[in-house]
């Protein structure tokens, strides 16, 4: 195939080159999934038991694997995780910082994808939500600059920061499911597509009740052993062991049914259910300007909270997602037609063990290390006053401590006094320090000036100077805040949180294994240089050139 490379050399020392390959006859769609915490460590951990008709089998005859593929960014939570794919931007640039932050003008936390500015379509009341906060463009945003109407940009996903944090500024359309029923917002469109109609009305996600989440291989092929795990944190009525029953229609409120979906297997069916329901609905993938489908399986990541990652329930539910996501890759042969689609599959961070049963390992575990947040933030604001003296009944210093960060509260007027502001980050940072299980701590200004120390470049890329706390610190590894002493999550810059599979398949892909250390970030240029489009404005990582066909 006729290609034109196209190289542009950074302009600055030694910041990314974007390349794009210009494909002669691009894909007709391009389908972009992200698994909501899915570690790398799963597919190597569980490798013989993959399915044969499975992605990964597929994948290794005739796609490209990158094992060495991990998140750049310090603070590994799903919203940044799914901002970065095809933004390739960090959240220093792209503004998601977290999935929620705390807002200094308003002292309030503020959700990554609200917009009061907008409203819920599809049920009657809901929570408005549109990509406002997205502060950069995305490859889809590009693809719709190029094309226009000819081109189709949409996302699915369960929850809503992933299916609008993937597509961008400028989709067609961004679905997710909000009190059982398939929703978007006023900032898209003003109604919901017929065929989402029809599957609320018909209330589609009831198609579960009664059904059983069974181990899908012989007990003894498991790797984990765990099924009843004590620190296990399952939805109400769900059990903690296998076979897990979903209700009866009738037996238990919507709300309790909805959550048994979405801690299963179920919830990634319905997703992928969905998908097929929009590629077919919107004629997806059937003419030469090419269509860009994102899909975020939410699922495994409530799974994953759960039950933790040396769990039964995480184990099978990677075999079946591999097989569900086979099974979509035939359909697509099928529909779309063999040859004429490409798929790209990473997550948007992985997960830690969960602290009380990993501290049973005799690893260094602890849950909530610096006891409950607003207790640390009063005896933070003791600790600075000694050495900043503000008079009684003046306000606090420290605005606020949060699970990464703390922000001063900049206007105070002791801050106005001439050296006090820097000396305060540095009290703070030294403060952290000397809390066990504080691994690092860095002020705005030592990650403004420049370090090459790799916590140092990623706590950078996670820090907003407009937008981020003063301080920024990350908990030692095994370490996690939140949960009653029970279930685990994700967040640190440590390996288990930023390990994630990174697979492409179908048209142009080349091929291989390809072991070069890459980032989830590498998408966006990729998917560009897949249909032909420039990688999109803040865009700083390279393409996986490759894996693409020449
Ligand atoms: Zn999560």
């Amino acid at each position: 195939m006729k290609r034109w490379l196209v190289q542009l050399v950074g302009f600055a020392s030694c910041i990314a080159v974007s390349t794009a390959v210009f494909a002669a006859e691009p894909p007709r769609l391009v389908v972009s999934i992200s698994v909501d915490q899915y570690c790398q460590d799963y597919l190597v951990r569980f490798a013989d038991n993959f399915a044969d008709d499975g992605l990964l089998a597929r994948v290794k005859q005739s796609g490209a694997y990158y094992p060495h593929c991990h998140h750049r960014h310090a603070y590994t939570v799903t919203a940044p995780g799914h901002a970065v794919q095809m933004t390739g931007a960090y959240p220093n640039v792209n503004g998601i910082i977290g999935n929620d932050w705390y807002d200094r003008t308003t002292g309030k936390s503020r959700y990554c994808v609200e917009d009061k500015s907008v409203e819920v379509v599809g049920i009657p009341e809901g929570k408005p939500m549109s990509p406002s906060n997205l502060l950069v463009d995305t490859v889809g945003d590009m693809l719709k600059m190029k094309y226009g109407e000819r081109s189709k940009v949409i996302g699915v996903a369960i929850k809503d920061r992933a299916a609008i944090l993937m597509t961008g500024r400028r989709a067609d359309a961004a679905y997710w499911l909000e009190k059982n029923k398939w929703v978007t917002s006023t900032y898209y469109r003003d109604d919901l597509p017929g065929y989402l109609r029809v599957m609320n009305e018909q209330d589609a996600i009831g198609q579960y009740h009664g059904q059983v989440w069974k181990l899908s291989l012989p007990a003894d092929r498991y790797y984990n052993k765990q099924d009843d795990g004590k620190f296990e944190n399952p939805p109400a009525k769900f059990d903690n062991q296998f076979p897990h029953e979903l209700a009866e229609a009738g037996d238990l409120n919507a709300d309790k049914y909805g959550d048994q979906v979405l801690f299963s297997p179920f919830g990634n069916d319905y997703t992928l259910l969905t998908a097929r329901e929009i590629i077919t609905g919107e004629d997806l993938g059937t003419d030469q300007y090419p269509d860009l489908l994102t899909i975020n399986l939410s699922s495994n990541d409530y799974v994953g909270h759960a039950f933790g990652p040396n769990s039964l329930e995480v184990e099978d539910m990677t075999y079946r997602t591999d097989r569900q996501l086979g099974q979509f890759a035939a359909w697509l042969d099928e529909h779309v037609g063999a040859g004429q689609w490409t798929l790209t599959l990473t997550a948007d961070h992985g997960v830690a063990p969960i602290p009380e049963e990993a501290a049973t390992w005799k690893l260094p575990a602890k849950r909530n290390p610096l006891g409950p947040l607003g207790e640390a933030e009063k005896r933070l604001e003791a600790h600075l006053r000694q050495r900043i003296p503000a008079a009684q009944g003046e306000e606090t210093l420290v605005q606020k401590l949060d699970e990464h960060q703390v922000f001063l509260r900049k206007d105070h007027p002791k801050f106005l006094v001439e050296g006090n502001w820097m000396k305060a980050q540095r009290i703070v940072r030294d403060w952290l320090l000397e809390q066990p299980y504080v691994a690092y701590a860095r002020t705005r200004e030592d990650l403004l000036a420049n370090s090459s120390d790799r916590l140092d470049e990623m706590l950078r890329r996670s820090f907003h100077p407009q937008m981020s706390g003063d301080v920024q610190y990350v908990l030692a590894p095994y370490c996690i805040t939140g949960g009653a002493g029970k279930g685990t999550t994700h967040g640190s810059p440590w390996h288990y949180d930023t390990h994630v599979p990174l697979l492409l398949l179908g048209k142009d892909i080349q091929q291989g294994t390809y072991t070069r250390d890459v980032s989830p970030a590498c998408l966006a240029s990729t998917v560009a240089a897949l249909i032909g489009v420039n990688p999109p404005a803040a865009n700083v990582e390279g393409p996986l050139i490759e894996a693409l066909a020449q």
